[in-house]
């Protein structure tokens, strides 16, 4: 049974500033993603932060969002059979140290923070995350 998802990626500052978007778009479509829509865009602080709402109360809010808003990103809309938990799985765990071998943050991350790619953790969010940056 297919299960065609559309999920939000982000390809995060410390990626885009060391010109990996490329080969992290390559690493998505020999995954069998397709990339419907992608843009690269420089945020504001105050768009990060409303991004990153969910996080708010959190000690790395600020920082975080500071990050996000350093530097331009590059934004896809990717589709694929169960597109949301695919895509958490190439990207690997939150903390590149942690994360398995071969995925995205494994390969390209630097540190928890700077750790390259940002991806939709639900189909829920993934609607609301597309539509903040898609939404026409
Ligand atoms: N983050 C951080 N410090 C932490 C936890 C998270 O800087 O202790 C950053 C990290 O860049 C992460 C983002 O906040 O990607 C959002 O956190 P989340 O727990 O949602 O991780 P993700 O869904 O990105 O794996
Ligand atoms: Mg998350």
């Amino acid at each position: 049974m297919n299960n065609i998802e559309e999920t939000l990626s982000i390809i995060k500052p410390d990626a885009v500033e060391r010109n990996l978007q490329d080969q992290i778009k390559n690493e998505f479509k020999s995954k069998g993603f397709e990339i419907l829509n992608e843009k690269k865009i420089h945020i504001t602080k105050e768009e990060a932060e409303k991004f990153y709402k969910v996080h708010e109360s959190k000690p790395f809010y600020n920082d975080l969002c500071a990050y996000l808003s350093s530097g331009p990103i590059v934004v896809m809309k990717l589709q694929k059979d169960n597109a949301v938990l695919e895509n958490r799985k190439l990207m690997g765990a939150t903390n590149p140290d942690n994360a398995e071998e071969g995925t995205l943050r494994k390969k390209y991350g630097i540190s928890i923070d700077k750790n390259s790619v940002h991806g939709s953790d639900s189909l829920e969010n993934a609607k609301i995350e597309l539509d903040f940056f898609f939404k026409d």
